[in-house]
This record gives C-alpha cells, sequence and structure tokens, in this order.
C-alpha cells in the first residue's frame, strides 16, 4: 500500500497525491493567515497560537510539536535566525525585521510541509531583495520536478539561480529538502547546491520538499544552546521558503499552494 522504488522514495498512487494536495491545502491556508497576521508587536508565540487553532480547525494535526522534542507548531526564525527557531514572547517583532514561519500538518496520516520569510512593517530593500532571490530559487528548483530528470537538477537550478544575481549571497550546505508522505522527512535528502544531472531519477508519484535558505552573508551557520534555532555565524539575516510539491506527467503540482503553483510556474 506505501509503494517505494528501489531507491527507497515512496512513490504515491493518483488517489494518494489527493490526500497530499488535502494535507498541503491545510499548510498552504495556514501559512497565508500568518502571513496576513505579522505585524509588529505580536510575538511569534501569538503567530504560533494562531497556527495550531488554524490547523486542528480543519481536523488536521501540527506535525511539528513534539517532532524530536520541538515544543510548538511552527518554527520561528527571526532576522540571523536561518530555521527551527522556536516561538516564545520573549521578543516582539519590530517593524523592519524578517521571520521565517515553517508550518507542517497531517491530515488523514498524509503531510504537508511549507515555509514562507515575511517583512515585519516595512523593511530595508536589501532584505525584500534577500526574499524576492530565496523564494525565485525555491520556484526555479520546483521547476525541475519533471519526470526523467534527475535529483540533483534541483539544487542545481536554486544554487545557479542565487549565483546569477549578482552579489555573493550564502547557502548553508547542511541543510535541504527532503520526500515527504506518510512521514514529514523521508528520502531522498535534497541538496540546495550542486552539479547537476545526478542521483536518482525523478518519477511521477514522488513527493518532495523543496526548501532553499539564503544568507545575506556567511553560509556558515551554527545552532545555538537550545538545540534548535540555528542562526548565521557572522549575524547576518536569512530567508527561508519551501513548498512540498509531486512529480506528476504533467509537471509540479505544488500541493502546499493555493493554485498548485500555476501562476508562479507559469512566470519562469
Ligand atoms: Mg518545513
Ligand atoms: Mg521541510
Amino acid at each position: 500500500m506505501f509503494k517505494k522504488n528501489r531507491h527507497g522514495i515512496q512513490i504515491k498512487s493518483a488517489e494518494q497525491l489527493e490526500k497530499m494536495r488535502a494535507a498541503g491545502l491545510v499548510v498552504g491556508r495556514t501559512l497565508e493567515l500568518l502571513r496576513r497576521s505579522v505585524e509588529p508587536g505580536m510575538t511569534p508565540l501569538d503567530l504560533d497560537v494562531i497556527a495550531e487553532k488554524a490547523i486542528r480547525d480543519e481536523g488536521a494535526i501540527p506535525s511539528f510539536k513534539g517532532y524530536q522534542g520541538f515544543p510548538a507548531t511552527i518554527c520561528a526564525s527571526v532576522n540571523d535566525e536561518v530555521v527551527h527557531g522556536i516561538p516564545t514572547n520573549v521578543r516582539k517583532l519590530r517593524e523592519g525585521d524578517l521571520i521565517s514561519i515553517d508550518c507542517g500538518a497531517i491530515l488523514d496520516g498524509w503531510h504537508g510541509d511549507s515555509a514562507v520569510t515575511v517583512g515585519v512593517g516595512e523593511v530595508d530593500p536589501e532584505l525584500t531583495e534577500l526574499m524576492r532571490v530565496t523564494e525565485e530559487s525555491m520556484w526555479r528548483g520546483i521547476a525541475a520536478l519533471e519526470v526523467g530528470r534527475r535529483l540533483s537538477d534541483i539544487g542545481h537550478e536554486i544554487e545557479k539561480f542565487v549565483r546569477s544575481q549578482g552579489r555573493r549571497f550564502g547557502i548553508p550546505q547542511e541543510y535541504g529538502g527532503h520526500g515527504i508522505g506518510t512521514e514529514m522527512h523521508m528520502d531522498p535528502w535534497i541538496a540546495n547546491h550542486g552539479k547537476p544531472g545526478k542521483g536518482p531519477v525523478l518519477e511521477a508519484g514522488m513527493c518532495l520538499a523543496i526548501e532553499p535558505m539564503v544568507n545575506l552573508g556567511t553560509d556558515r551557520t551554527r545552532v545555538l544552546a537550545d538545540d534548535w534555532t540555528v542562526v548565521t555565524m557572522d549575524g547576518k539575516p536569512s530567508a527561508h521558503f519551501e513548498h512540498s510539491v509531486a512529480v506528476t506527467h504533467n509537471g509540479p503540482w505544488v500541493l502546499t499552494a493555493l493554485d498548485g503553483g500555476k501562476e508562479r510556474l507559469a512566470q519562469l
């Protein structure tokens, strides 16, 4: 019933993909709500409360909560925090901050996982540019999810786009995307950099979470004493975007995008 290919990658049936889509939409709608909710004076914990209610109201379960001991529904990573920030009410969001919100939910046994970075109020143009480059790199990676292409094409397209942007951004090498389905993190791991044409051939029915992180400065990171929060080594800001995507014979189906990714993919 849960089929895997010879590389150990879960291959979903058409019916199972519909269930992945339903889970993906719960995450997509929750993130859209959070994106609209962000404003100066809120705390990351306020956003976490909104996220948990939105997910449970849809009959789904927050997948991060309790995952390897993680205490919350969302990861909230502010400014120099790259990923895996724990939402608290210690510090209020201020005008000019960046917040990366990562969110996952389980519906009917199937997972969705997606992330956005949002500016709090008006932000510096340099940060707007960082968000634009990171999000666009994600879409370039997603566009590589065509039947017959190779896994490493994804990271290659992400890196190629980031490197074409005329300034030296950092791409943390130790974090990347992943397969997703009956578990949040499944094979394969997906680098956000590297050479094309390597790794397993992409097949219809694979579901992959594509999630570039891009730093304004160095690609080097460290983990804080809470054992979760990843921050940039030089203290410069970072952005993170993620979608869960199905490989289909009709091209990539962006399960966590409300329109399935149609509009953005058509613009590439
Ligand atoms: Mg995520
Ligand atoms: Mg993920």
